[in-house]
């Protein structure tokens, strides 16, 4: 990490945030939804205003040189980027910051860390970029069993240590962050194309963890398919996969690591499968008249094989929140992309497809036109909205994502049950009507991943159980219709009970099995998709 240090409350860095245009527009937005010309807002607590207990632990002599109890370093460490977290950090609650904050440089300090966690009973929390949106990071201690937390940043693992361009992969530390990885693969000709929209303040460790989403909305969807081999540091010893471009041999191990959100191992390093850096691409803005057309053109486009790099869809007033359109239509953003061949016959039978079920090309100059048009306006709101959060909360406003994926055959039943529970929750909730839209952000053959947004006028006092009836009632309503309780975000805590109603009763026996064979102490981020 580069430049100013990272915010302990809001997205990015220190003196980083919204233009006050942006936040005119954003807020106008709300004001318009809620008609209301002023929010009650409150102030947000500095730095030097917390209140944080003294640490339970101190670390040994040898460890000292990197770990820390400083103020900032603990504050900045206490919560990852949900709309609890920042709920709470509005509210100067602290309680849960970590004791102690570890900065390894290499496997052997993160060990050594690990048995000085153990020998003082602390919980011990990895940390890539604390991007988390389900309660990943956050610190927990349970009473008897864990007497002090102590989080361990991952940002001094932060190289790209070999590339391989015979086969096309590198391997990677785990606490690089997204820029930094691409600044150091791109001498070499070479990319990861793993963008998701927190891309700039996460790490490799954190998507391989959480098994993130990215920039690709079809084939390439997840960080899985990306990784070839891993490292991993655990309690009880440190482990590496054969490097292989597939392997039938038995379950696989990386599949273990992959999705274990900090709870099996830190993820150390990794090989990466990479990409040529795109040369030739293809772009489209398309217009629909209802959000069901435009799902059937992206389920068409999805089974003729053709792989677009973005194919996301909005509904028309997802469309309309982010002034890509006037409220009246859907809309299409469509991308191809390629590092060796021109895409315009690829582009012209999407838009055929498009045309099959009523879809309007909006028109665009060729050269740039994933830049132009209402897929550009889109993208822009894209990268800025995960700064709004910072101002829209403490103006009492919630507002949330939640995403899912479905096969096709039951989409358009869950997308109704679900729009019409998390509605009925907000107004139950506020006792004033909300909002919910839909996006989908990545899309398969068999089904798409729908992802949904909501926006409620809440009161401050009561957001935290607001919000949480209205997450209770959308989740409850994404399992019931036979949707997964995440595509992407992972699972931390905040998605145990669905993930737990979800998953198979032997996988979770299984699971377990695991944990206790790897971190016989439980102290790897304790009821993180595994009881403590
Ligand atoms: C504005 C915003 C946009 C987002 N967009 C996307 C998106 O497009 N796609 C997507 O998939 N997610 C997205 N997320 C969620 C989040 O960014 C991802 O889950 C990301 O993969 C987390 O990476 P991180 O480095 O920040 O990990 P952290 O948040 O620090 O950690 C996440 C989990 O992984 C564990 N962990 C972290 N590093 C390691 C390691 N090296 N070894 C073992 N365990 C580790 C932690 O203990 C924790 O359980 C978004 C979040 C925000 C706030």
């Amino acid at each position: 990490m580069t430049g100013a240090r990272l915010k302990h409350y809001g997205w990015g860095r220190e003196g980083e945030g919204m233009s006050a245009e942006e936040r005119k527009f954003v807020l106008g937005r709300y004001r318009a939804k809620f008609a209301t010309d002023e929010f009650d807002t409150i102030a947000v607590p500095g730095l030097d205003d917390l209140s944080l207990r003294e640490p339970r632990v101190a670390p040994p002599a040898s460890l000292a040189p990197f770990c820390t109890t400083d103020r900032y370093d603990r504050a900045a460490h206490t919560y990852g980027k949900s709309y609890p977290d920042y709920v709470r950090a509005m509210l100067g609650d602290y309680n849960c910051a970590p004791d102690v904050v570890a900065y390894p440089r290499n496997e052997a300090e993160i060990s050594a860390v690990m048995d000085w966690s153990g020998a003082v009973g602390a919980s011990l929390t990895p940390f890539g970029g604390g991007s988390s949106v389900c309660g990943g990071v956050e610190p927990r201690v349970d009473g008897i069993k864990h007497k002090a937390a102590v989080t361990l940043d991952l940002r001094n693992l932060s190289k790209v240590v070999e590339v391989d361009p015979v086969s096309r992969a590198a391997s990677i530390e785990g606490g690089t962050y997204g820029p930094s990885l691409e600044n150091q693969l791109k001498p070499h000709g070479f990319t990861l194309r793993h963008f998701p929209q927190s891309f700039e303040f996460s790490t490799l460790g954190g998507w391989i963890a959480t098994r993130s989403g990215g920039h690709f909305a079809s084939l390439h969807t997840h960080i899985d398919d990306f990784v070839e081999s891993l490292r991993v540091v655990t309690p009880v010893g440190v482990l590496e996969t054969r490097r292989l471009p597939g392997s039938g041999a038995g379950p696989s191990p990386d599949r273990l690591f992959i999705g274990s959100e900090g709870t099996l191992g830190v993820i150390s390093r990794a090989w990466m499968r990479l990409q040529p850096r795109p040369s030739f691409r293809a772009g489209a803005s398309v217009r629909f008249p209802s959000f069901f057309d435009a799902a059937r053109a992206v389920r068409a486009v999805a089974q003729a094989g053709l792989y677009p790099s973005n194919c996301r869809i909005l509904d028309p007033q997802e469309a309309f929140n982010t002034g890509a359109a006037d409220g009246s239509a859907a809309i299409m953003v469509l991308a191809f992309e390629s590092g060796d061949h021109p895409l315009d016959t690829w582009m012209a039978r999407a838009l055929e497809c498009c045309a099959d079920h009523c879809g309007t090309p909006e028109p665009a100059k060729a050269s740039d036109a994933h830049l132009q048009g209402a897929a550009g306006i889109w993208r822009n709101a894209f990268i800025r909205m995960p700064y709004a959060r910072e101002f829209l909360t403490p103006a009492g406003l919630i507002n949330d994502t939640f995403e899912t994926a479905i096969t096709w055959d039951q989409f358009e039943n869950l997308h109704d049950k679900v729009k019409a529970a998390t509605e009925r929750a907000i107004l139950d909730a506020t006792g004033v009507k909300g909002e919910v839209t839909c996006r989908f952000t990545h899309i398969y053959p068999d089904g798409p991943a729908p992802y949904f947004s909501f926006h409620a006028l809440g009161r401050h006092g009561a957001l935290l159980e607001q919000w949480q009836a209205i997450k209770n009632a959308a989740s409850d309503a994404l399992i019931g219709a036979g949707g997964t309780i995440t595509h992407h975000h992972a699972v931390g805590r905040d998605h145990r009970p669905w993930y737990d109603q979800q998953r198979p009763l032997l996988f979770a026996a299984a699971l377990r099995g695991a944990k206790r064979e790897l971190d016989p102490q439980g102290m790897l981020n304790p009821g993180v998709l595994i009881d403590p």
